[in-house]
């Protein structure tokens, strides 16, 4: 049920494995007869394993992985348990895209309901954004459409609500993209002792570099043995050719800092599918993990060199932070929705590591580096934020207007409580 090796220690009393919608109806209406509470699962991708809940019902609906293309209209039906690999292959036979998760394995359900940080966000947004409307099942057991026009609120709800949502998405209808022709991925790696001047130059950079950039930056262990601690900083260019991908870039190539590079790359065209193998190749099948996030209204250059210091101080080798300046909102803006971007910097945190034995000493370092930069922060990303951190994690994930609209909407659609609530911190529910 749960990707991360660290397994919870909560257990439903029911496990439905659905085949279909009416699976979920039946389930939804059995777990009302039984007066169980209900949870969801799509891909059990949940860093702390949100979807097992103690006691009550799980809905598994990892059979779900139904899509269909209509390149025409650029629109796909796609089931929550499709993975991004998957969908992103498919959509690239047709000459189409989506903002699927940066790793591969990530299924849509929960992505897209927590509202989805995935590729080319200057360009294509948060996932949610191309979500044009959700097929659920209510909390009363019926299967009801939502999009803009109809059932507008739990459309509203259902694009951020994430471990939240009080319904079962069975069915997303999705506007795609024209696949960007080329992709060109360009990288610097330097020694973590020059994170100040590199962290001040990528916040320079950022506010130079084409929507059509993604910036990312990455605190961690060099690959190949060395153990020595590095910053890297990749910009990914989705454009319509070679030539404007380079021109792209070329603000980014001209970095002051270049000369004292351990390392530098410029790769492409390469394809989603080897964007998703660098992702995937961060965490693998097996690791027990931790994550946390952190978005803030300060920038890089003060983020990360406290960022580092923790980095240095990590137990164990491929434990890593993720950081970049929140993308540009794409042309046309953001729709209305629970999704609530909430600084001018993002941070993903991960403690990675192997042995059972060494859990305590790994989240409890996750934990400490978190509550130490958390004066910095200004808000969460319910999608990867460490839910057993405490009650505010989940509240400040949402702008303080979209937290009490949620639970406005939460009381209209599932007045009984048959969905299991957010945790409060420590899991405990009420
Ligand atoms: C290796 C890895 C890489 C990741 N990369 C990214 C990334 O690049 N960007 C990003 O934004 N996130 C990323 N994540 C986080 C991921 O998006 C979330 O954990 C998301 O919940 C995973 O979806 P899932 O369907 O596997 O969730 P699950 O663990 O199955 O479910 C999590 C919660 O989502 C809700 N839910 C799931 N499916 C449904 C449904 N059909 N209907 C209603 N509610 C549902 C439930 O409340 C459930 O508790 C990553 C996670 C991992 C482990």
């Amino acid at each position: 049920m749960v990707w991360n090796a660290v397994k919870p220690e909560r257990s439903p009393e029911v496990i439905v494995r659905v085949e279909d919608e009416r699976d979920v109806v039946t389930a939804v209406r059995l777990a009302r007869a039984y007066g169980m509470r209900v949870a969801v699962r799509s891909g059990g991708h949940n860093w702390a394993g949100s979807s097992l809940r103690e006691g009550g019902m799980l809905i598994d609906v990892s059979r779900l992985g139904g899509w269909s293309v209509d390149a025409g209209s650029s629109v796909a039906l796609v089931g929550p348990a499709v993975r991004g690999r998957g969908l992103a292959g498919a959509l690239a036979g047709c000459g189409l895209a989506f903002p699927v998760g940066h790793c591969g394995s990530v299924a849509l359900g929960g992505y897209l309901a927590s509202g989805g940080l995935g590729w080319n966000p200057g360009v294509w947004g948060p996932a949610c954004r191309s979500v044009a409307g959700i097929e659920v099942v209510t909390a009363g057991g019926e299967v009801v459409w939502c999009d803009e026009r109809d059932n507008a609120d739990l459309f509203w709800a259902a694009r951020g609500a994430g471990p939240g949502l009080f319904a079962v998405v069975t069915r997303f209808r999705l506007g795609v993209h024209r696949l960007p022709a080329v992709i060109v991925r360009s990288a610097f790696v330097f020694a973590l002792e020059e994170v100040e001047r590199v962290a001040s130059w990528v916040d320079e950079v950022a506010a130079v570099l084409p929507a059509r950039v993604e910036l990312s930056v990455v605190l961690g262990t060099a690959q190949g043995g060395s153990g020595r601690k590095v910053v890297s900083v990749t910009a990914t260019c989705f454009a319509g050719s070679r030539q404007e991908a380079l021109g792209s870039l070329e603000a980014f190539a001209a970095c002051p800092w270049a000369g004292r590079a351990l390392e530098r790359t410029v790769e492409g065209p390469v394809g989603f599918g080897a964007l998703m193998d660098a992702s995937d190749a961060l965490w693998r099948r097996g690791d027990r993990c931790a994550a946390d996030t952190l978005w803030s209204m300060r920038e890089l250059a003060v983020v990360l060199p406290a960022l580092a210091r923790e980095v240095e101080r990590a137990p164990w080798g491929r434990s890593l932070v993720l950081a970049s300046p929140a993308p540009p909102v794409p042309g046309g803006g953001l729709p209305d929705m629970a999704f609530s971007m909430l600084g001018s910097s993002y941070v993903a945190a991960y403690a990675i590591w192997e042995d059972a034995a060494d859990d305590e000493v790994n989240a409890g370092w996750l934990r400490g580096a978190m509550d130490r930069i958390g004066p910095l922060g200004s808000g969460h990303y319910i999608g990867e934020v460490d839910l057993q951190a405490g009650a505010s994690r989940v509240r400040r994930s949402f702008a303080p207007g979209a937290w009490e609209r949620l639970g406005a909407v939460r009381a209209r659609w599932d007045p009984d409580g048959v969905f299991e609530p957010f945790p409060r911190g420590g899991w405990e529910v009420g």
